[in-house]
C-alpha cells in the first residue's frame, strides 16, 4: 500500500520510526521489539537508513521486509543518497522491489565532519527524481521546522523544499521539535510557498540526559524554558526523568492533534515501553478523530451542522 493513501482516509495518521539492528546481532534479537509495536497499531513504521553514520544500510531493506511479512505492517525504508551512486541506489530500490516495499523516506544524508560530498549527489531531490523514474514507489521526504542546519535562513530552506516537494514527493516529515509554535509556524509558511502535501510531525520523547547532547548535535533543536525546566529537575532522578519525558511528548502530541495535524510520527528510539505508554494516552483521541472524519464522508448531512 502506498501510505499517501493512508493520510486519504485519516485525518491524523500514527506512525513509527524504527532503526536496525547492528549487522553483528542477529535480526530476532528485534522479533518482541516489533511484536510490542505492533500491538500499538501503528499506520505504518519506517527504519532508518545507516542514520548517524552507523554500518547498518543493509539491514534498512531486511528490516522493512520482516515489518511487511512477518508483522503485516506498513514499512516506510528510508535511504539516504550521499556518497552512494545511481547504480547502487537502483540496486537497492531493485531490493526494496523485490521484497514488495512500496514506501520510500528520499534522504541526501548527512555530510561528512570534513563538510566534503563524495559520490554523484549533493541534495535529496535528486534521489527524488531517480525514484520517480519507475512508478514503484511512494515517495516522503525530510522536512526542518527551524530550517536545516546548512541553510542560511528559512526563506532559502523553503525553495529547496518547494523544489523538492515538485520533484514527486507524497508527504513529509519533519525533524523533532520541542516547542509546537515552531512547526506551526513552518506549517503555515509551507503553505504559503505552496507547499500543499500532508505533514507528519517528529515526535521524540526525551527520557535520558544522553540524548539532550545528541538532539542538539544532529538538529540543533530548540528547548523551551519548560523542556529545560524538566531536564534540570529530574537530571538524577532517570525514572522522573522518563515519566516527565513522556509526560511532555504526550503534551505535544495533544496540542498538535487539536491543531489539526496531518499525522504524529514518533521516534521510539526502539523503546516499546514508551511508544506504548504514549499511545495509550493519545490512542483513543485518535480514533476520535479519525472516526469524526469517516463521519463525515460518509454523511453528507454532517457537513451542514
Ligand atoms: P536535502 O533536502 O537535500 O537538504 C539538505 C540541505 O541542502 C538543506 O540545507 C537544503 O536547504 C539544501 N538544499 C536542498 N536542495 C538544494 C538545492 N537545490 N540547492 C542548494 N541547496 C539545497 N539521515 C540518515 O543518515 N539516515 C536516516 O534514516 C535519516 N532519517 C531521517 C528522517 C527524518 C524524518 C529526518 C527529518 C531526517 C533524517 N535523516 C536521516 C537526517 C538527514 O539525512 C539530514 O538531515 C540531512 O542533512 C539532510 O537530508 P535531506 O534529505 O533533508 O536533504
Amino acid at each position: 500500500m502506498r501510505i499517501k493513501d493512508i493520510f486519504e482516509t485519516k485525518q491524523v495518521v500514527f506512525s513509527l520510526e524504527v532503526f536496525p539492528p547492528s549487522p553483528e546481532v542477529a535480526i530476532e534479537n528485534i522479533y518482541q521489539t516489533l511484536a510490542e509495536l505492533k500491538d500499538i497499531d501503528p499506520d505504518y513504521i519506517s527504519v532508518t537508513y545507516g542514520a548517524g553514520g552507523a554500518i547498518k544500510k543493509n539491514r534498512t531493506v531486511e528490516l522493512s521486509t520482516l515489518l511487511k511479512e512477518k508483522y503485516d505492517i506498513e514499512a516506510l525504508a528510508h535511504l539516504t543518497c550521499i556518497n552512494s551512486s545511481p547504480q547502487n541506489i537502483d540496486r537497492i530500490m531493485t531490493e526494496l522491489k523485490n521484497n514488495k516495499i512500496e514506501n520510500i523516506l528520499a534522504l541526501r544524508g548527512d555530510k561528512p565532519i570534513s563538510g566534503e560530498i563524495q559520490g554523484d549527489y549533493t541534495h535529496a531531490w535528486q534521489l527524488i527524481e531517480q525514484i520517480k523514474q519507475s512508478n514503484d514507489f511512494g515517495v516522503a521526504a525530510a522536512c526542518y521546522p527551524e530550517g536545516h542546519l546548512e541553510a542560511q535562513n528559512m526563506q532559502e530552506d523553503l525553495n529547496h523544499l518547494k523544489y523538492k516537494v515538485e520533484a514527486g514527493v507524497d508527504y513529509l516529515i519533519t525533524q523533532m521539535f520541542f516547542d509546537n509554535s515552531l512547526f506551526y509556524r513552518f506549517r503555515e509558511q509551507a503553505n504559503n510557498y505552496g507547499i500543499k502535501i500532508p505533514i507528519e510531525a517528529g515526535i521524540m520523547p526525551v527520557i535520558n540526559k544522553k540524548q539532550v547532547g545528541k538532539i542538539i548535535e544532529l538538529s540543533g533543536a530548540y528547548f523551551p524554558e519548560k523542556f529545560k525546566r524538566i531536564m534540570l529537575k529530574y537530571q538524577d532522578n532517570p525514572v522522573a526523568l522518563q515519566d516527565a519525558g513522556i509526560a511532555y511528548a504526550i503534551e505535544q502530541i495533544v496540542d498538535l492533534i487539536s491543531s489539526e495535524v496531518d499525522g504524529i510520527h514518533l521516534y521510539t528510539m526502539n523503546n516499546p515501553y514508551v511508544a506504548k505508554r504514549i499511545k495509550s494516552a493519545v490512542g483513543s483521541l485518535i480514533s476520535h478523530i479519525n472516526g469524526l472524519k469517516n463521519r463525515q464522508k460518509n454523511s453528507p448531512s454532517l457537513d451542514k451542522e
